[in-house]
Protein backbone atom coordinates (compact mmCIF):
# COMPACT_ATOMS: atom_id res chain seq x y z
CA UNK A 1 0.00 0.00 0.00
CA UNK A 2 1.37 3.79 -0.85
CA UNK A 3 2.21 5.74 1.68
CA UNK A 4 -1.04 7.87 2.44
CA UNK A 5 -0.14 9.60 5.95
CA UNK A 6 3.44 10.44 7.49
CA UNK A 7 2.62 8.40 9.89
CA UNK A 8 3.14 5.37 7.65
CA UNK A 9 5.95 6.28 5.59
CA UNK A 10 8.92 4.46 7.92
CA UNK A 11 7.01 0.90 7.52
CA UNK A 12 6.18 1.29 4.20
CA UNK A 13 9.97 2.17 3.66
CA UNK A 14 10.81 -1.23 5.56
CA UNK A 15 7.85 -3.32 3.90
CA UNK A 16 10.42 -2.81 0.82
CA UNK A 17 13.62 -3.85 2.12
CA UNK A 18 15.23 -0.66 2.73
CA UNK A 19 17.04 0.53 5.81
CA UNK A 20 15.35 4.31 4.64
CA UNK A 21 15.16 7.31 2.59
CA UNK A 22 17.86 8.96 0.71
CA UNK A 23 16.67 12.72 0.10
CA UNK A 24 18.70 14.71 -2.24
CA UNK A 25 17.02 17.87 -1.94
CA UNK A 26 16.44 19.22 1.72
CA UNK A 27 16.61 22.70 2.51
CA UNK A 28 18.18 23.94 5.76
CA UNK A 29 19.21 27.85 6.41
CA UNK A 30 20.82 30.24 9.22
CA UNK A 31 17.35 30.74 11.51
CA UNK A 32 16.90 34.27 10.29
CA UNK A 33 16.77 33.64 6.63
CA UNK A 34 14.73 30.30 7.25
CA UNK A 35 12.29 32.78 8.80
CA UNK A 36 12.24 34.87 5.71
CA UNK A 37 12.06 32.55 2.85
CA UNK A 38 8.82 31.58 5.08
CA UNK A 39 7.79 34.58 5.38
CA UNK A 40 7.92 35.04 1.42
CA UNK A 41 6.01 31.86 1.04
CA UNK A 42 3.31 33.33 3.09
CA UNK A 43 2.96 36.01 0.42
CA UNK A 44 2.85 33.24 -2.29
CA UNK A 45 -0.52 34.20 -3.03
CA UNK A 46 0.94 37.58 -4.30
CA UNK A 47 4.15 36.37 -5.44
CA UNK A 48 3.48 32.91 -6.77
CA UNK A 49 -0.18 33.17 -7.87
CA UNK A 50 -0.89 30.54 -5.23
CA UNK A 51 -1.27 29.96 -1.74
CA UNK A 52 1.53 27.91 -0.15
CA UNK A 53 1.16 26.88 3.29
CA UNK A 54 3.73 25.82 4.41
CA UNK A 55 3.32 22.06 5.49
CA UNK A 56 7.03 21.40 8.64
CA UNK A 57 7.58 25.56 10.12
CA UNK A 58 9.05 24.21 13.47
CA UNK A 59 12.72 24.78 14.95
CA UNK A 60 15.66 23.20 13.18
CA UNK A 61 15.34 20.75 16.37
CA UNK A 62 11.68 19.04 15.48
CA UNK A 63 12.10 19.50 11.74
CA UNK A 64 15.18 17.22 12.20
CA UNK A 65 13.69 14.92 14.20
CA UNK A 66 10.41 14.78 11.95
CA UNK A 67 13.18 13.95 9.04
CA UNK A 68 14.24 10.86 11.34
CA UNK A 69 10.66 10.12 11.90
CA UNK A 70 10.50 9.90 8.27
CA UNK A 71 13.00 7.33 8.42
CA UNK A 72 14.98 9.66 6.38
CA UNK A 73 18.71 7.83 6.92
CA UNK A 74 20.67 10.75 5.03
CA UNK A 75 20.08 13.82 3.20
CA UNK A 76 21.59 17.07 1.50
CA UNK A 77 20.74 20.13 2.86
CA UNK A 78 20.90 23.10 0.28
CA UNK A 79 21.73 26.09 0.40
CA UNK A 80 21.62 28.53 -1.88
CA UNK A 81 22.57 32.74 -2.28
CA UNK A 82 20.55 35.28 -3.83
CA UNK A 83 23.48 38.09 -4.91
CA UNK A 84 27.15 38.08 -4.73
CA UNK A 85 29.21 37.89 -1.56
CA UNK A 86 26.74 35.27 0.19
CA UNK A 87 27.98 31.79 -1.19
CA UNK A 88 30.87 31.40 0.97
CA UNK A 89 29.28 32.33 4.29
CA UNK A 90 25.81 30.18 3.50
CA UNK A 91 28.87 27.15 2.50
CA UNK A 92 30.76 27.93 5.71
CA UNK A 93 27.04 27.64 7.44
CA UNK A 94 25.80 24.02 6.10
CA UNK A 95 29.34 22.84 6.63
CA UNK A 96 29.30 23.47 10.10
CA UNK A 97 25.48 22.53 9.84
CA UNK A 98 26.32 19.06 8.60
CA UNK A 99 29.20 18.57 10.80
CA UNK A 100 26.86 18.47 13.79
CA UNK A 101 24.03 16.61 12.34
CA UNK A 102 25.09 13.26 11.46
CA UNK A 103 22.38 12.23 8.91
CA UNK A 104 23.00 15.57 7.44
CA UNK A 105 25.58 15.43 3.69
CA UNK A 106 28.61 18.36 4.07
CA UNK A 107 27.14 20.66 0.90
CA UNK A 108 28.31 23.41 -0.87
CA UNK A 109 26.85 26.32 -3.28
CA UNK A 110 28.15 29.16 -5.63
CA UNK A 111 27.56 31.99 -7.55
CA UNK A 112 29.40 33.49 -10.63
CA UNK A 113 31.79 35.59 -8.28
CA UNK A 114 35.71 35.55 -8.99
CA UNK A 115 36.36 34.09 -5.89
CA UNK A 116 34.02 31.13 -6.47
CA UNK A 117 37.03 28.57 -7.19
CA UNK A 118 38.46 29.91 -4.22
CA UNK A 119 35.46 28.71 -1.50
CA UNK A 120 34.60 26.01 -3.86
CA UNK A 121 37.92 23.88 -3.46
CA UNK A 122 37.65 24.49 0.15
CA UNK A 123 34.24 23.19 0.46
CA UNK A 124 35.40 19.63 -1.24
CA UNK A 125 38.61 19.91 0.66
CA UNK A 126 36.52 20.14 3.35
CA UNK A 127 34.54 16.91 2.45
CA UNK A 128 31.44 18.59 0.20
CA UNK A 129 29.70 15.78 -1.52
CA UNK A 130 26.95 17.75 -3.07
CA UNK A 131 26.50 21.70 -4.14
CA UNK A 132 23.57 23.21 -4.92
CA UNK A 133 23.23 25.83 -7.55
CA UNK A 134 19.90 27.97 -7.93
CA UNK A 135 19.75 29.73 -11.35
CA UNK A 136 16.36 30.88 -10.91
CA UNK A 137 16.45 32.39 -7.02
CA UNK A 138 20.05 33.92 -8.23
CA UNK A 139 19.41 35.02 -11.30
CA UNK A 140 22.32 34.52 -13.07
CA UNK A 141 23.83 32.71 -15.91
CA UNK A 142 24.77 29.87 -15.39
CA UNK A 143 26.99 29.76 -18.92
CA UNK A 144 28.89 32.88 -17.57
CA UNK A 145 32.57 32.54 -17.32
CA UNK A 146 32.68 32.72 -14.15
CA UNK A 147 31.50 29.88 -13.29
CA UNK A 148 33.49 27.81 -16.19
CA UNK A 149 36.06 26.89 -13.30
CA UNK A 150 33.54 25.83 -10.79
CA UNK A 151 31.90 23.45 -13.64
CA UNK A 152 35.01 21.93 -14.28
CA UNK A 153 36.39 21.37 -10.88
CA UNK A 154 33.00 19.50 -9.90
CA UNK A 155 33.19 17.78 -12.93
CA UNK A 156 36.50 16.90 -12.09
CA UNK A 157 35.50 15.74 -8.34
CA UNK A 158 33.08 13.77 -9.91
CA UNK A 159 30.61 15.79 -6.96
CA UNK A 160 27.10 15.72 -8.18
CA UNK A 161 25.33 19.94 -8.35
CA UNK A 162 21.90 19.88 -7.49
CA UNK A 163 20.20 22.48 -10.79
CA UNK A 164 17.44 24.03 -9.86
CA UNK A 165 17.74 25.57 -13.66
CA UNK A 166 13.92 25.59 -15.09
CA UNK A 167 11.09 27.68 -15.44
CA UNK A 168 9.15 26.65 -12.02
CA UNK A 169 7.14 28.02 -10.22
CA UNK A 170 8.63 31.25 -12.14
CA UNK A 171 10.82 31.77 -15.00
CA UNK A 172 13.86 33.99 -14.32
CA UNK A 173 16.11 35.38 -16.49
CA UNK A 174 18.08 32.28 -17.39
CA UNK A 175 16.17 29.49 -16.21
CA UNK A 176 15.32 26.81 -19.02
CA UNK A 177 16.93 23.75 -20.26
CA UNK A 178 18.42 25.05 -23.17
CA UNK A 179 20.40 27.35 -21.12
CA UNK A 180 21.66 24.83 -18.43
CA UNK A 181 22.38 22.17 -21.91
CA UNK A 182 25.18 24.61 -23.05
CA UNK A 183 26.63 24.05 -19.80
CA UNK A 184 26.38 20.65 -20.40
CA UNK A 185 27.90 20.52 -23.89
CA UNK A 186 30.75 22.38 -22.47
CA UNK A 187 31.16 20.03 -19.55
CA UNK A 188 29.99 17.02 -20.78
CA UNK A 189 31.25 15.22 -17.41
CA UNK A 190 29.61 16.96 -15.53
CA UNK A 191 27.42 15.29 -12.54
CA UNK A 192 23.74 17.21 -12.23
CA UNK A 193 20.76 16.71 -10.96
CA UNK A 194 18.14 18.67 -12.60
CA UNK A 195 16.06 19.78 -9.26
CA UNK A 196 12.43 19.33 -9.71
CA UNK A 197 12.85 17.17 -12.84
CA UNK A 198 13.62 20.31 -14.62
CA UNK A 199 9.53 21.12 -14.40
CA UNK A 200 8.02 22.47 -16.28
CA UNK A 201 10.00 21.24 -19.31
CA UNK A 202 9.76 17.37 -17.94
CA UNK A 203 10.20 16.26 -21.59
CA UNK A 204 13.51 17.91 -22.22
CA UNK A 205 15.04 17.24 -18.47
CA UNK A 206 14.62 13.76 -19.85
CA UNK A 207 16.19 14.20 -23.10
CA UNK A 208 19.19 15.58 -21.41
CA UNK A 209 19.14 12.34 -19.19
CA UNK A 210 19.22 10.35 -22.14
CA UNK A 211 21.51 12.32 -23.90
CA UNK A 212 24.12 12.42 -21.04
CA UNK A 213 24.96 9.42 -18.37
CA UNK A 214 25.98 11.84 -15.61
CA UNK A 215 22.60 13.39 -15.58
CA UNK A 216 20.25 13.06 -13.10
CA UNK A 217 16.39 14.21 -12.32
CA UNK A 218 15.03 14.81 -8.95
CA UNK A 219 11.63 14.25 -7.86
CA UNK A 220 10.91 17.22 -5.93
CA UNK A 221 7.64 18.71 -6.44
CA UNK A 222 7.00 16.13 -9.24
CA UNK A 223 3.80 14.93 -10.04
CA UNK A 224 1.79 16.16 -6.81
CA UNK A 225 -1.10 17.00 -7.06
CA UNK A 226 -0.55 20.79 -5.96
CA UNK A 227 1.83 21.04 -9.01
CA UNK A 228 0.00 18.25 -11.41
CA UNK A 229 -2.60 21.52 -11.78
CA UNK A 230 -0.25 23.68 -13.38
CA UNK A 231 2.43 21.34 -14.81
CA UNK A 232 0.93 17.34 -15.31
CA UNK A 233 3.33 14.68 -16.13
CA UNK A 234 3.68 14.32 -19.94
CA UNK A 235 1.54 11.04 -20.85
CA UNK A 236 4.91 8.97 -21.77
CA UNK A 237 6.51 10.07 -18.34
CA UNK A 238 6.66 6.88 -16.62
CA UNK A 239 7.83 4.66 -19.78
CA UNK A 240 10.38 7.31 -20.40
CA UNK A 241 11.32 6.45 -16.69
CA UNK A 242 11.90 3.42 -17.31
CA UNK A 243 14.91 4.17 -19.69
CA UNK A 244 16.53 6.19 -17.00
CA UNK A 245 15.01 4.50 -14.01
CA UNK A 246 18.75 4.44 -12.43
CA UNK A 247 19.49 8.16 -12.85
CA UNK A 248 16.50 9.21 -11.23
CA UNK A 249 16.92 10.25 -7.55
CA UNK A 250 14.40 11.00 -4.58
CA UNK A 251 14.02 14.91 -3.66
CA UNK A 252 11.29 16.44 -1.54
CA UNK A 253 12.36 20.41 -1.07
CA UNK A 254 11.48 19.51 3.04
CA UNK A 255 10.40 21.57 5.38
CA UNK A 256 9.22 24.35 2.73
CA UNK A 257 6.61 21.90 1.08
CA UNK A 258 2.33 22.87 0.91
CA UNK A 259 1.59 19.47 1.79
CA UNK A 260 2.87 16.38 3.37
CA UNK A 261 5.90 14.54 3.00
CA UNK A 262 3.86 11.41 2.48
CA UNK A 263 2.33 12.89 -0.69
CA UNK A 264 6.07 13.23 -2.77
CA UNK A 265 6.27 9.69 -1.80
CA UNK A 266 2.87 8.45 -2.93
CA UNK A 267 3.04 10.02 -6.54
CA UNK A 268 6.76 8.71 -6.68
CA UNK A 269 4.76 5.11 -5.72
CA UNK A 270 2.06 5.86 -8.32
CA UNK A 271 4.56 6.06 -11.17
CA UNK A 272 6.11 2.68 -9.45
CA UNK A 273 2.69 0.67 -10.45
CA UNK A 274 4.12 0.39 -14.42
CA UNK A 275 5.49 -2.75 -14.46
CA UNK A 276 8.49 -0.94 -16.39
CA UNK A 277 9.35 0.75 -13.32
CA UNK A 278 8.02 -1.69 -9.81
CA UNK A 279 9.72 -1.96 -6.80
CA UNK A 280 13.15 -2.44 -8.31
CA UNK A 281 12.41 1.58 -9.33
CA UNK A 282 11.51 2.48 -5.78
CA UNK A 283 14.40 0.99 -4.17
CA UNK A 284 16.58 2.76 -6.32
CA UNK A 285 14.75 5.95 -6.09
CA UNK A 286 14.15 6.25 -2.47
CA UNK A 287 17.82 4.98 -1.48
CA UNK A 288 19.99 3.34 -3.67
CA UNK A 289 20.74 5.84 -5.95
CA UNK A 290 20.98 8.66 -4.12
CA UNK A 291 23.16 6.82 -1.62
CA UNK A 292 25.88 6.03 -4.59
CA UNK A 293 25.41 9.44 -5.94
CA UNK A 294 25.88 10.97 -2.18
CA UNK A 295 28.68 8.77 -1.58
CA UNK A 296 27.66 7.37 1.80
ZN1 LIG B 1 14.52 23.36 -3.29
Amino acid sequence: MDPATDGEVAAWVASLGLPGLVDIHVHFLPDAMQRKVWEYFDDAERNYGMAWPIQYRASEADRLATLRHLGVVAFAPLVYPHKPGMARWLTEWVLDFAARTPDAVPTATLYPEPEVADYLDAALRAGARCVKAHVQVGAYDPRSELLAPAWGMLAEAGVPVVVHCGHGPLPGDFTGLDVFGEVLRAHPRLTAVLAHAGMPELDVALDLAEQYERVYLDTTMVGVPFTERLTPLPADWTARLAGVGDRVVLGTDFPSIPYPYATQLAAIAGWAHDDRLGEPFLRAVLHDTPARLLAL
